[in-house]
Parts: structure tokens; C-alpha cells; sequence
């Protein structure tokens, strides 16, 4: 027998002594739901007595190939033996059974990702037991019934559909409208039809042992019923909706779900017993009050699933007969909130009366709110800076950033509902998951509308701008998923009439429908719906953003710089407080009619045409910097000279294939086509088998020297130009993609010749930086020759990856990344966070060589990694000095960065 523990007791004994043998530390052990009911009862805090197996046993089940670890069910008998002796009740008992809730919980929470089995323990005998005890054989039954329902959804895969067309039909049958309407016997009823549903369903092949007299047979022994639900929890680890939301959130997937097996309590016995939802702040806006619904006789399900419509929490002590429980609830918020030093996130249930705490977490939260709760609590002294920054999650400042409806404008509310997700939306009407999907890939953008979601619709709320249902209150699947996905959401919209089959929507007192693909706007902050396109304004960052970022500029330790380049987006970068641009890419400025330009220049053999179209881009170039170290005044701005293919200036050769067949079908005039022809040819000739490794980067500078020169004497002549207009430019030229130190000196020598000619001329005193951007690996491995001529280095991380992965960047990613994420071939998509272990090693290593030779060295990363959290936290590890990332991301890299720095 191995001697590693895998199973945890929380709770009392029944003797009221706390026997919990695990705490919130454990959470990479118990998960966090385990670890948070160990801690809660350490508290002295009412926990319905349980245990808990831990995500490792999930793991080495799940890696064994679904085979039990030696040992583990014999220690989980144990438990389950001592949990009955702690209740004075054992499982399956047919005098006073004992009934346990199975539910999942992982280090991370995934909420609504994994499987949950309550009821567990009823069977044709407890059932009696059950009624003996609670006298309410309609309570015994139904909770019968949901359990078999459970059991052959999560445990046997069967659809619930076929169970819940069994309820449909009894109602029909008995003409009556809600499931409350059913009786004790119509209950008893649906259970025996439900058993017969399972025989009928579950295959005799898969499940041997349930099998008698040549049916199978619903199980009735609970060791089984346990072990069945258990494995089946076990298995929800790896459901899709679980591994797409890990790929979504960053959860790695070795991590396991732990198993919390706990005594039940009834919500639904009467009308003393209640079940609800709350939060310690409110989590929409992060306001210090309670917050939360609940319902009076229902299970917990009954609340999140939005099938019943919720009370707010306030009103809880206004129920007769709950308000002693009402009052310990916000006691007990408060000692929650003092120990764990946040808002938390409680399930609870008050059974005939008596509260008990069923789960507590961290509560998730809307950006604004997570801004609000840190900084209330640095001032109410329970946290401090440094925790209140770590707190927030970088990604989550999306949503502040999000756009709103432009008030400005005139538009019509037609519906309203709660407002569960903050931002605005605009998009074509769409009422599944999958049609959401198809559509986004098509390039549209959409609005998944639907009664309530599910977790089976998370890939489509994935890809929806916004999420709108008629359903469900703020602590919704809808609701809970949206925030925090930062996705705009209004739930709970009742006056929608949602037909999802006849694909329209309703609106009540309205002479309103609205079909598939018409467009509407929604407005998550408000909670409003708009039929037709309503305009959208950027946010300001203000107030508490504000607040955050300045404590999480004076703990970081990383600058933040922007790509931009044009002024607007270069002004943009400014206002959310980036201290430079780190790239400005200047092949973005030769779009337009700046393209036709460039390519008279490429196709042009004549010198003198050649020259005019060299002259035009000069000019407009020297604007262009003009403007933009305008905006940038005072901070240092690199200007990457120009870097790709040229062929991606010219015209696609396929086209003008097309294009002269026709000419030629048409018999146009020879000479037309003759020209044609010939610029096709030109076009050809520019054709590479691998463009990206080809004539691009400063290999182009060095064919074309008059494309190097012309850039640095625009670059010059701006600066010499606002240098003279009392301005205080920072130009710094950037050498794009070299591999060895003398093509950086070479396009060097030429970049300082074009200076001291243009300083010459204007007289003015130009000291300009010139620096390489390091993105191919033979550049980062010899670093520190490359030091001896460069001010400072950039790492080009996209190209990096590409050239260290050997990864297409233009390639990939559509095709086969996907797959390998999928086959965990890779943890990440590595052109979104940085391979630490082969790119960003490369990165370390050349930093390190780089400020080896050259103290003086500034280095900084100017690929997409700049702006995503998890490798700005690599950067800061390799030495770099600064990340510079899209304007949009800079409010999250400067609070990334803050929180590297605390690592
Ligand atoms: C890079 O390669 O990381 C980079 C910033 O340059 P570009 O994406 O323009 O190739
Ligand atoms: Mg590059």
C-alpha cells in the first residue's frame, strides 16, 4: 500500500470537535472548494460535514488510463465509513439514510466547467428512510428523481433531454404548468419511468456490472453509486467545455480536480429552508454591500440554473422563519472577508431554519469592481499595496477599456435587463453557440442570444461580442461567464420572447421582432438592448485606473513603451501612459496611395523615375515623423526602417493574371497587354520561396542603399525641422532582422553619414541613438559582438519565434497550433506567450551578453509578447529593460509589469 494520502476530512466530528485535517494553504491538494471548506471549518464556521480526495489521485486516475491507484478506494471507504459514524447516519440506510453531495473542484475555479452529483445515496429502500425522516414523501421523491436525473447525465453521459420530455409529458398529462405542481405520487411516478429510461439507455456492453436478469439495472448499492460518481467527476477534468476553458484562462492541465464528498442539506424542505448565492461586495461595481439571490424551497442548482426567478439577498430576513439565519449570514460575510482579506463568493443553504455553508472562493469580478474592492481595502487597512496590485488581473483591464455607447448619439431601448457584464457590443443576432462560431470565423461580428446559457455554450461566448439572454439573475451561468470573460452582457431580459427554433425574437408590448442577422447593440453597463447599429466611443482612463496604475508605476521596475505609428495611435499610447515608443513600424506609413508611390519606386528601372518616386516617399516620410515626434515630444520614439519583403508592396501576380486573360478574351489593344505582361513579369521577379527569410529586414537596405538613406534624412530632417520649432524630438533608428554585427555596422555607418549631412545642412546638433532589433537567433547568440555597435537592442519576438521555432508566423497558428495545443504538444500558442524555455531563453542570454560588452545598452522587446502578461513576467526575468506593446495593452503591461516586479 502506498503511503501517500489522498483523502481529507473537513467538518465535525459528532461530538462538535472540528476534525478538519486540511487548510486553504492546500489548494493545489484539496482544490479550492476542499481547501476553503477545510479552512471554514477551522473557522468554526457551519460546514456540512465531508471529505475531500485529492487532484493528485484525479491525475494518477486519469494518467493510469482510468484505473484507481492501489489503495485509494480502500482509504476512501474509510472516510466514507467515518463520515457516516461522524452523522450517526450511514449511506443507503432504509431507516435514516445518509445522502451526499459529489461535486468537483480544482486549484483553479472553473466555474460550471466540471460535474456535480447531489442525492447521492438514495435507492429503492433509503428512499422509505428518507420519508420516515423528513415526514415529506414529496421532498423523498423529488430529490429520488433529480438524483437518478444527475447520476445518468453526468456519471452515464445519457441526454437529459430524454428525462426532462419525461417531466414534460407528466405535466402535460396532468395539465399542469410547473414542476411544483407535481405530487408526491406523479414524483414516484417519473422515478419509475426514469429507471426505466436509464435501462433503456445505458448499454449493458459498458456497464457489466450493473446488468440483471439482462437489463441494466439502476445501481442501487451506494459503495458503487459513489465510486461510479466519483469517476465520472474525475473524468469532467477533461470534458471539452473544461479544456477550452484551461486554454482560455492559462489553467494548466496537470493540475486535476480534487472530489468533495459532503453530507447533504435541503434547500428545499419547506418554506424554512432557503439556497442561495452571494458576495461580500458587490461584484459588478465592487460597492461595499452584500450581494447576491436566493431562493426559498430549492436546491442550489435551482438558483444558478435561472430556470426559477431569484430574490435579492437583502430581502432574506424579511422571510419568516429565516432571519436568525439571515443575520448569521452577514456575520459570517464578515469573518470571511477578515480572514481571507477579500470579497468572497459563498454558497449557502438554510435548512428548516439552520444555515450552513456550503462553499466560499475568491468571487470573481468585473474589472471596475476588482479596481474598487483593492483600493476600499487598502484604505479599510485590510490589504496592502502590494496585494492590492497583485490582485488584479492584467487581462481583466480589457474591459475597462472597452468601448460605450456614444451618448451622443439618438437610439431606441427596446428591452432592458440586468446589467451583468460591462461594455457595449454590436452585432448580427445569432441563437447558438455553434452559428456564433461558423459566423466569426467568416470574419462577422455577433450577438449570441439565447434563453440562459449553458456551459455547452462557452466556445460561442467565447466568439460573441456580446451575450444576451431573458433569463437568469446576476449570478446566471450567463452572467458569472461573461464577466469574467469581459464580454458585454445583459441578462435576465424578460421581455425577450426567444424562439431559437423559429430563430426570432419577441419583444413583449413592443410590435417588434427581430430575426437572425439583424444587427442590435447592447450595453452591458446599462443593461440595455438596441435594435439597429448604436456608435461606440473609447473609455478614458480615469479614477480608479488611475489610482492602480500609479501605485503599480512606482513598484515596477520594467518601462513601457508602445508600438505605434501613426500620431493618433502614438497619441493614444501617450494618454495611457507609455514612456516611448519602442517600434514604429514604417511600412505602415507606404499603405494608401503611398503604395503606389513604393511601387513605382521597386518597379522602376529608370533612374530618373526611380529617384522621383525615392523624393515623393522622403517627403511624405518627413511629415510623417514630423507628426509623430511631435506627439511623442520629450520621449525617445524608435523608428524601424523599413523591414519587409517588397513584394508585399506590390500587386498580387495571381490578379493580373486574371486581370490579362481578360484583356486577352476580350481582344483589348496588344500594347495594354504587352504592358501588362511585362509588369507582370517585373512582379515575378520579385517572387521568393521563403519571403520572410528572403530580401527583407536590413538585407533590404543593403541592395537598396537609397531606401536606408531616404528614411534617416526624413528621420533628420523632422527632427532638425522641431528641434528648430523649440520642440525636444527623441528619434532613435532601429536596424531591422540582421544576423551578424557587420550588417549592423554597414547600415550604421550609412545612417550616421545621412546625419552629420542633414545636421550639416541644417545646423543643427543631431545626436541620434542607432540600435538593431535582435530577432533572429544567430543575433541573439552573438550579442555581444552585435553590442559593440548598437545603443540598444529590441527583440523582435514574433520573428524570434518563428526563426527558433521554425514556425511560419503567417502559417501556423491557422494551421496546425490548434492541434498541438490540443495534443499538448505545446502548453501555448507561443506566438501569444513566450516559449520561456527556447525564445526566451535566447532573450535572457543576448541581454545578458549584449550589456556585457556594452554597459550602456538599453533593451527592450517590441513583439506581440509585449502586452501579454504572462510573458512580460518572463522579460522581466531575462533583464530586459522595457516591453513595448499595441497602445490598448499599455494600462495592462504597466500593471503586469508592477506585479513581475513583486514575483
Ligand atoms: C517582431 O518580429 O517581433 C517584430 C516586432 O517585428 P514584425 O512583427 O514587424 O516583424
Ligand atoms: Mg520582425
Amino acid at each position: 500500500m502506498s503511503d501517500t494520502k489522498r483523502v481529507f476530512a473537513f467538518g465535525n466530528d459528532s461530538n462538535g470537535q472540528n476534525i478538519t485535517e486540511g487548510n486553504a494553504q492546500m489548494r493545489y491538494v484539496l482544490g479550492g472548494k476542499g481547501a476553503n471548506l477545510a479552512e471554514m471549518s477551522n473557522l468554526g464556521l457551519p460546514v456540512p460535514p465531508g471529505f475531500t480526495i485529492t487532484c493528485q489521485t484525479c491525475m494518477e486516475y486519469a494518467n493510469e488510463g482510468n484505473v484507481w491507484p492501489e489503495g485509494a478506494l480502500a482509504e476512501i471507504e474509510r472516510y466514507r465509513l467515518n463520515l457516516e459514524s461522524r452523522m450517526g447516519k450511514k449511506i443507503g440506510d432504509e431507516k435514516d439514510p445518509l445522502l451526499v453531495s459529489v461535486r468537483s473542484g480544482a486549484p483553479m475555479s472553473m466555474p460550471g466547467m466540471m460535474d456535480t452529483v447531489l442525492n447521492l445515496g438514495l435507492n429503492d429502500k433509503s428512499i422509505y428512510g428518507l420519508i420516515e425522516q423528513t415526514n415529506n414523501p414529496r421532498f423523498a421523491w423529488d430529490s429520488y428523481r433529480r438524483f437518478i436525473q444527475m447520476f445518468s447525465n453526468v456519471v452515464m453521459g445519457l441526454d437529459g433531454d430524454l428525462y426532462e420530455k419525461a417531466i414534460s409529458v407528466k405535466k402535460d398529462a396532468l395539465g399542469v404548468e410547473s414542476d411544483t405542481d407535481l405530487d408526491a405520487r406523479d414524483l414516484e411516478d417519473l422515478v419509475c419511468e426514469f429507471k426505466t429510461i436509464f435501462s433503456d439507455n445505458v448499454s449493458p456492453v459498458d456497464y457489466p456490472s450493473l446488468v440483471k436478469d439482462g437489463k441494466v439495472t439502476f445501481p442501487q448499492d451506494p459503495t458503487v453509486q459513489l465510486r461510479l460518481a466519483i469517476e465520472a467527476v474525475f473524468g469532467s477534468w477533461n470534458n471539452p467545455r473544461a479544456v477550452l476553458y484551461r486554454q482560455k484562462n492559462k489553467i494548466a492541465n496537470d493540475l486535476g480536480t480534487a472530489v468533495n464528498v459532503q453530507s447533504m442539506v435541503f434547500g428545499n424542505k419547506g418554506n424554512t429552508s432557503a439556497t442561495g448565492v452571494a458576495f461580500t461586495r458587490n461584484p459588478a461595481n465592487g460597492d461595499k454591500v452584500f450581494y447576491g439571490d436566493f431562493l426559498v424551497n430549492a436546491q442550489g442548482e435551482d438558483v444558478v440554473a435561472g430556470i426559477r426567478n431569484t430574490t435579492p439577498i437583502a430581502d432574506l430576513k424579511d422571510v419568516p422563519g429565516l432571519k436568525e439565519a439571515a443575520h448569521e449570514l452577514e456575520d459570517i460575510f464578515s469573518v470571511l472577508e477578515n480572514h481571507f482579506h477579500d470579497m468572497c463568493d459563498i454558497e449557502f443553504t438554510i435548512e428548516q431554519g439552520k444555515l450552513w455553508m456550503l462553499q466560499t472562493r475568491a468571487g470573481k469580478r468585473t474589472a471596475a469592481a476588482a479596481l474598487k474592492i483593492a483600493i476600499d481595502m487598502v484604505e479599510e487597512g485590510l490589504i496592502d499595496k502590494e496585494t492590492a496590485i497583485s490582485r488584479i488581473a492584467p487581462d481583466q483591464l480589457d474591459q475597462l477599456l472597452h468601448p460605450q455607447f456614444d451618448k451622443n448619439s439618438t437610439y431606441e431601448v427596446v428591452a432592458s435587463g440586468l446589467n451583468a457584464s460591462p461594455g457595449a457590443a454590436v452585432g448580427k443576432v445569432k441563437f447558438s453557440s455553434g452559428e456564433v462560431v461558423s459566423a466569426v470565423e467568416k470574419g462577422e461580428k455577433c450577438i449570441l442570444v439565447r434563453w440562459e446559457t449553458t456551459p455547452d455554450d462557452l466556445a460561442g461566448m467565447y466568439a460573441a461580442e456580446g451575450i444576451l439572454t431573458s433569463h437568469g439573475g446576476k449570478t446566471s451561468h450567463a452572467a458569472v461567464i461573461a464577466r469574467g470573460m469581459g464580454t458585454p452582457c445583459v441578462c435576465g431580459c424578460e421581455s425577450l420572447r426567444i424562439d431559437a427554433d423559429a430563430k426570432t425574437i419577441e419583444i413583449q408590448g413592443l410590435d417588434l421582432v427581430i430575426h437572425e442577422d439583424d444587427i442590435i447593440s447592447l450595453d452591458g453597463s446599462e443593461g440595455i438592448v438596441v435594435k439597429g447599429e448604436v456608435s461606440l466611443v473609447e473609455p478614458e482612463i480615469t479614477g480608479d485606473l488611475d489610482t492602480i496604475l500609479e501605485w503599480a508605476d512606482n513598484i515596477r521596475k520594467l518601462g513601457v513603451r508602445a508600438n505605434a505609428d501613426n500620431p493618433k495611435d502614438a497619441k493614444c499610447a501617450r494618454d495611457f501612459g507609455a514612456e516611448g515608443i519602442g517600434l514604429c513600424r514604417t511600412e505602415h506609413m507606404f499603405l494608401g496611395e503611398r503604395k503606389k508611390i513604393i511601387q513605382s519606386f521597386i518597379l522602376n528601372e529608370d533612374e530618373k523615375s526611380r529617384s522621383a518616386a525615392a523624393e515623393s516617399l522622403y517627403l511624405a516620410q518627413v511629415e510623417d515623423f514630423y507628426e509623430m515626434l511631435k506627439v511623442m515630444d520629450g520621449l525617445p520614439m524608435i523608428i524601424r526602417l523599413l523591414d519587409p519583403p517588397l513584394h508585399e508592396f506590390l500587386d498580387n501576380p495571381r490578379t493580373l493574371e486574371v486581370e490579362i486573360a481578360r484583356l486577352e478574351e476580350r481582344d483589348a489593344e496588344a500594347k495594354v497587354i504587352s504592358n501588362k505582361r511585362e509588369l507582370l513579369s517585373k512582379i515575378d521577379s520579385f517572387n521568393e520561396q521563403n519571403p520572410m527569410m528572403g530580401l527583407r529586414g536590413c538585407r533590404l537596405g543593403i541592395v537598396y542603399p537609397v531606401l536606408t538613406e531616404l528614411q534617416v534624412r526624413a528621420i533628420a530632417t523632422a527632427t532638425a525641422k522641431l528641434k528648430k520649432e523649440g520642440f525636444n524630438p527623441k528619434p532613435e533608428i532601429m536596424v531591422p532582422l540582421i544576423c551578424t554585427v557587420n550588417e549592423l555596422a554597414y547600415a550604421k555607418e550609412d545612417a550616421l553619414r545621412v546625419i552629420s549631412e542633414v545636421s550639416k545642412a541644417e545646423a543643427v546638433d543631431l545626436n541620434m541613438e542607432i540600435g538593431t532589433m535582435i530577432e533572429l537567433p544567430r543575433a541573439a547568440l552573438t550579442a555581444d559582438e552585435i553590442a559593440t555597435q548598437a545603443d540598444f537592442f529590441s527583440f523582435g519576438t514574433n520573428d524570434l519565434t518563428q526563426t527558433t521555432f521554425g514556425f511560419s508566423r503567417d502559417d501556423v497558428e491557422g494551421e496546425f497550433i490548434p492541434l498541438y495545443l490540443e495534443k499538448h504538444l505545446l502548453s501555448r500558442n507561443p506566438f501569444a506567450t513566450v516559449d520561456g524555455n527556447g525564445v526566451g531563453k535566447l532573450v535572457g542570454m543576448a541581454t545578458e551578453l549584449g550589456k556585457q560588452t556594452n554597459p550602456n545598452l538599453l533593451c527592450g522587446v517590441c513583439g506581440e509578447h509585449g502586452g501579454d502578461p504572462e510573458s512580460i513576467h518572463t522579460f522581466a526575468n531575462c533583464g530586459v529593460d522595457y516591453v513595448s506593446c499595441s497602445p490598448y495593452r499599455v494600462p495592462v503591461a504597466r500593471l503586469a509589469a508592477a506585479q513581475a516586479a513583486l514575483d
